[in-house]
């Protein structure tokens, strides 16, 4: 220990570390590091430098949550600037490791980092250099997991896109045989990638895709890299989650302090329809149910019977709504319709429309809400008539056995899902009725249920990784999920 600090010795290149922290910057136009984090950094460091560096990586990562991904280059490189944290290899890792141990205890707050990981791995993609994008693709690829994948991915130069008759394949230019294209440098090489690797991108209709194979154009190929990174990113969380309390025993135990206070240096999650992953139409609302969690499900079920709900539920469910991706009108028009089967329009639009636009930040004092996740749902206790509280905890086994049945799960699998729920294990009980409402999609996929990126603890999580498992799904020429319940 050094007086004030944890003294780590920095490894020199004979300790043949894999990952040298002086190396990867100071190559490209804007001088910033891009690293995909395979390697701890080892170095002296004053707990103030760990809090400083890690309350530096907070603020650019909530700076995020506020921006899209159309962000210009000029302005993100600026923001980076603002701190060195992103020129200064040592100060990146060393962030990025406390940050993943700081949050990996909580579901929330771990999912919401490694989103915003991505999305600084995404945009740091586009202002690093070929150079360091090419060693940054190998790491990824060759990273253990990846070895079967590595195999399937190969990259066209312009001959053999024309060769293989790719040639103005919307999206791919026409490339021309003896002349240079317009935006050509930015299309080439074209990778060949199996078309399960890149549900977003087949879901914009941003890839040619023949036999299984997409074809990505080199500008949009960091969406297949970031998306392993962010596999790893959630092994990583895992694997420090497991081990955080070793770190107790050693001397890395004076980190507790700021490991402990990064969790409250930050709002953590938030799910709002400008940042989800899909957009969610009222008119879609009969087919995209069936990627709604039971709670939600029987909000809807509850709403279309009654016609109504009451405040905490039409909060609730508003909110939720809003995390899938709808747009305030658009709920406005969806909670009229249905509200106005049994009330004047005059009186939904004096009563209810208010609190809408209210959780959506355009009233009062304009604070735009987050959907709730679990545990603010399991702590409900919904009265008569109230329908807000999560299924698993709310209801006796009576209940909730006529509710699994009703969302088609059999006798079988709803087993261990009564028993978790009997035992106080929600969430478990939950990921087992995804596992067994998406039984289908994820054999046809070849996925366990260990290989859903979902922390299931929100609703929106457990939406946002449905729609993924069968947009994939019914891409490859599935069967939609049963919405009849
Ligand atoms: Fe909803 Fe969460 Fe309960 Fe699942 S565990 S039903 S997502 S509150």
């Amino acid at each position: 220990m050094t007086a004030g600090g944890v003294r780590v010795r920095r490894r020199t290149k004979r300790d043949g570390m894999a990952l040298d922290p002086d190396s990867l910057g100071g190559s490209t136009v804007h001088n910033i590091s891009l690293s995909v984090y395979d390697s701890c950094p080892s170095m002296d460091l004053s707990l103030s430098e760990y809090r400083e560096y890690c309350e530096h990586r907070l603020s650019i990562l909530k700076w995020l949550d506020n921006q899209d991904y159309t962000i210009p280059a000029t302005k993100m490189a600026e923001k980076l600037k603002e701190c060195d944290l992103f020129y200064n290899d040592v100060k990146d890792q060393v962030s990025h490791f406390m940050l993943i141990m700081g949050f990996c205890k909580d579901g929330e707050k771990r999912e919401w980092l490694i989103r915003l990981e991505r999305k600084l791995f995404e945009l740091r993609w586009e202002l690093a250099s070929r150079n360091q994008r090419n060693m940054v693709r190998a790491q990824i690829l060759s990273a253990e997991d990846n070895k079967k994948t590595v195999g399937n991915i190969t990259s066209l130069n312009k001959e053999q896109c024309i060769q293989a008759g790719l040639s103005g394949k919307f999206p791919l230019p026409l490339f021309l045989p003896n002349a240079t294209g317009p935006n050509e440098h930015r299309n080439l090489p074209v990778h060949k990638v199996p078309f399960s690797e890149v549900p977003d991108l087949v879901a914009h209709c941003s890839v040619y895709i023949q036999n299984g194979y997409a074809y990505v154009p080199d500008n949009r190929f960091k969406s297949v890299i970031s998306g392993k990174y962010r596999a790893q990113l959630g092994k990583r969380a895992a694997k420090a989650a497991a081990n955080l309390n070793k770190l107790s025993k050693g001397p890395g135990r004076r980190l507790i302090s700021i490991i402990k206070q990064i969790g409250s240096l930050t709002r953590g999650p938030v799910f709002s329809g400008e940042n989800s992953e899909n957009i969610l139409r009222s008119k879609d609302i009969p087919t995209a149910k069936a990627h709604f969690p039971p709670c939600m499900r029987q909000m809807e079920s509850a709403f279309q019977r009654d016609k109504h709900l009451k405040h905490k539920g039409r909060l609730t469910y508003g909110k939720f709504l809003k995390g899938c991706g709808m747009t305030c009108d658009d709920q406005i028009e969806y909670y009229r319709g249905t509200f106005t089967k049994k009330m004047a329009g005059e009186k939904f639009n004096k009563e209810y429309k208010y609190g809408i636009r209210h959780h959506y930040g355009m009233e009062g004092n304009k604070k735009n809400y987050s959907p709730n996740g679990c545990e603010s749902i399991i702590s409900e206790a919904p009265g008569a008539g109230e329908y807000h509280g999560c299924p698993f905890r709310s209801f006796d086994k009576r209940n909730l056995t006529k509710l699994l049945r009703s969302l088609r799960i059999n006798d079988h699998a709803m087993k261990p899902m009564l028993e978790r729920a009997e035992n106080g294990h929600f969430n478990l009980a939950c990921r087992d009725y995804f596992a067994a409402i998406n039984k289908g999609a994820m054999i046809k996929k070849k996925k366990m249920i260990d290989d859903i990126e979902s922390t299931w603890s929100h609703p929106n999580n457990f939406y946002n990784a449905s729609v993924l498992v069968h947009k994939a799904d019914e891409e490859e020429g599935g069967t939609p999920m049963d919405t009849t319940s």
